[in-house]
C-alpha cells in the first residue's frame, strides 16, 4: 500500500517522466531478495535534460527572498514528519535497517530542513575599510549554482536532505542522483517538496542503474557549478579527478575507519553503551561506523567480554519485524565483503566471541560479530567494515593509543572513552579526524559541522557552516 504512492518516474523540471526509451531497474528488499517495485532508469541524455531544467530555474530560484526560501524548507520539515509512518516503512522497505532506526533517520534528516531554514535568512556579508584608507571593500554571498548531489544508500532520507536543504536555502537548483540500491526514499521526498512549493526545476531527481555513465555526463557538463558527493572514497577519487576538468566546486563526504577508545579510567558501563550505538547503528553501514576498538590492558577484556555478550543478545530480524534490533545488510556484495573480512582475520588469529558468520535463509543478515585477538595485519583494522563487526585490540599507553588511532588514511571521526578531563583534551586535540565523540557514541548533529580531514573527504555539512559549501564570495572594490 506504501509503495503505491511512492513515485517511479524521473522528477525533471515540473513533471514526472518516464526515462529515455521507457527503461527501468528494479529495487530489491534486502531482508528478503524480493522486488519491490521498478523505478525509472536514467541514461545521459535524462541527465541533461534534468540538468537543462536546474539550469533554467536557476536565476529565478536564486532571486526569491530567502524569507521565502527559508518557509518552503520549513514546511518541507513539517510535512516530513507529518508522512513519517510511511516514509519509516519505505526506508526500511529499500534499506533494509530496523524500523526504529528508521524513525531515528526520519528525525535526524528532517532536522536538516529546519536548520537550513533557519539559515537560508542569515546569509551575511561585509563591508570594510582597505588599509589606506581610500578604498572599501564590500563582500557579498551567492549561490554557486546548479548542484548535482550523488547520495548513498546509507541513509536515503537524511543523505539527501543535508544536502539539498543547504543547496535551496543558499538558492542553489539541484539535481539528484540517489543510489541505486534506494532511489524510492528520495522519489518520495521530491514528491514532499513539490507539495511544499518548491518550484518547478528547483530540485530534480534522476534514478538511474548506471551512476559512472550519467554523472560522468553530467561532470563533463559547463553549466554544472558544484558537486556534492557522499559515498566510499574510492569512487570519490574517481569524481574529483573528473570534477578537475570544469574545476568544479566539491564537497566529499567519503569513507571512514573510526577508532573507538577506551582508556583504564573510563565509566565502563557508558563506553559499553556507546560502543553498542558507534558499532551497530544502522547495522554498522555508516561511514562514522566504530571500526576499531582500542581499549586500555587492565580493561581490555572485561570490555570485550561485555561488548559480546550485549551484542550476543541482540534479535537479528527483517526490519519491519516486532522487535527488530539488526536488519539484513544491503545486498550480497555487502555481506561477502563483511564475511572475508572476519574470516581474513579468524584466518589469522583472531578470537571469535560472538558472531563471525551469515545468518538466515533468506536476506542478507550477518550475526552481530565481536573479535578478539585481533593481529595488527588483518584487513578490517585498515578497511571499512560496513557491518556489524566489531575488532578489539589492547594498548598500554596514550601515546600508543593515539598513534594506532591516527594509523590510517581515513579521519572522519575517534570515540574516546575517560572520565579524565585533560587526557580528554589532549587525545582529542591529536587525534587526525573532523568529529570527536568524546563519551558519547553518535556524533551527528544537524547544528554542527560533519566532515573528515585526510583521506574522508572535503568540506563540512550541518553546522553554520553547511551553507557556505553552496554559497560563492564576491568582493566589490570601492574608493570613497
Ligand atoms: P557504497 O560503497 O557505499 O555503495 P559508492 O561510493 O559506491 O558507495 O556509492 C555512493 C554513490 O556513488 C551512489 O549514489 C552510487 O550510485 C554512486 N556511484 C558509484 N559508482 C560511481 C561512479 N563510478 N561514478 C559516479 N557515481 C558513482
Amino acid at each position: 500500500k506504501i509503495l503505491a504512492g511512492v513515485p517511479s518516474r524521473l522528477r525533471i523540471g515540473g513533471d514526472w517522466r518516464d526515462a529515455a526509451g521507457g527503461r527501468t531497474f528494479a529495487v530489491t528488499n534486502p531482508a528478503d531478495g524480493g522486488e519491490l517495485m521498478a523505478v525509472a532508469d536514467a541514461g545521459p541524455a535524462d541527465a541533461v535534460a534534468a540538468l537543462d531544467a536546474a539550469v533554467t530555474a536557476q536565476e529565478a530560484w536564486a532571486a526569491t527572498a530567502p524569507r521565502e526560501r527559508a518557509e518552503i524548507l520549513r514546511r518541507a520539515f513539517e510535512e516530513i514528519h507529518a508522512r513519517r509512518d510511511e516514509l519509516a516503512v519505505l526506508i526500511t522497505l529499500e534499506m533494509g535497517k530496523p524500523l526504529r532506526d528508521a524513525y531515528a533517520e526520519i528525525d535526524y534528516g528532517a532536522e536538516f530542513f529546519r536548520w537550513f531554514a533557519e539559515e537560508a535568512v542569515r546569509i551575511d556579508g561585509g563591508y570594510k575599510v582597505s588599509p589606506n584608507g581610500r578604498g572599501r571593500v564590500l563582500v557579498m554571498r551567492q549561490p554557486v549554482g546548479p548542484s548535482l548531489l550523488v547520495t548513498p544508500w546509507n541513509f536515503p532520507l537524511a543523505m539527501a536532505t543535508r544536502k539539498i536543504g543547504p543547496a535551496l536555502a543558499a538558492g542553489c537548483t539541484v539535481v539528484v542522483k540517489p543510489a541505486e540500491q534506494t532511489p524510492l526514499t528520495t522519489l518520495a521526498l521530491a514528491a514532499v517538496l513539490e507539495h511544499c512549493g518548491v518550484p518547478a526545476g528547483v530540485v530534480n531527481v534522476v534514478t538511474t542503474s548506471d551512476p559512472a555513465g550519467v554523472v560522468g555526463t553530467l561532470l563533463r557538463d559547463g553549466r554544472l557549478r558544484k558537486l556534492s558527493f557522499t559515498g566510499s572514497t574510492e569512487v570519490g577519487r574517481l569524481l574529483l579527478a573528473q570534477a578537475a576538468r570544469t574545476v568544479l566546486r566539491t564537497s566529499m563526504e567519503l569513507g571512514g575507519n573510526a577508532p573507538f577508545l577506551v582508556f583504564d579510567d573510563a565509566d565502563l558501563d557508558a563506553a559499553v553503551d556507546g560502543a553498542i550505538v558507534a558499532k551497530l547503528r544502522n547495522m554498522g553501514e555508516a561511514c562514522t561506523a566504530a571500526n576499531r576498538f582500542y581499549a586500555q590492558r587492565g580493561i581490555a577484556g572485561e570490555f570485550a567480554e561485555r561488548l559480546a555478550a550485549r551484542m550476543a543478545g541482540l534479535r537479528v530480524a527483517p526490519g519491519l519485524d516486532e522487535g527488530s534490533q539488526i536488519g539484513p545488510l544491503i545486498d550480497e556484495a555487502g555481506r561477502a565483503k563483511v564475511g572475508t573480512l572476519v574470516d581474513d582475520a579468524v584466518g589469522k588469529g583472531a578470537r571469535v566471541l560472538t558472531g563471525g558468520k551469515p545468518l538466515g535463509d533468506a536476506g542478507y543478515f550477518y550475526a552481530p560479530t565481536v573479535l578478539a585477538d585481533v593481529p595488527g595485519d588483518a584487513a578490517l583494522l585498515s578497511e571499512e567494515i560496513f557491518g556489524p563487526v566489531a575488532p578489539v585490540l589492547p594498548f598500554d599507553t596514550d601515546e600508543e593509543a593515539v598513534a594506532l588511532a591516527n594509523a590510517t588514511e581515513y579521519g572522519l571521526v575517534a570515540y574516546l572513552y575517560t572520565r579524565d578531563l585533560t587526557r580528554a583534551l589532549r587525545t582529542a586535540e591529536a587525534l587526525e579526524t573532523g568529529m570527536i565523540g568524546l563519551n558519547q557514541g553518535v556524533v551527528s548533529n544537524a547544528a554542527a559541522p560533519f566532515g573528515g580531514v585526510k583521506q574522508s573527504g572535503l568540506g563540512r555539512e550541518g553546522g553554520p557552516t553547511g551553507i557556505d559549501e553552496y554559497l560563492e564570495t564576491k568582493y566589490i572594490a570601492i574608493d570613497v
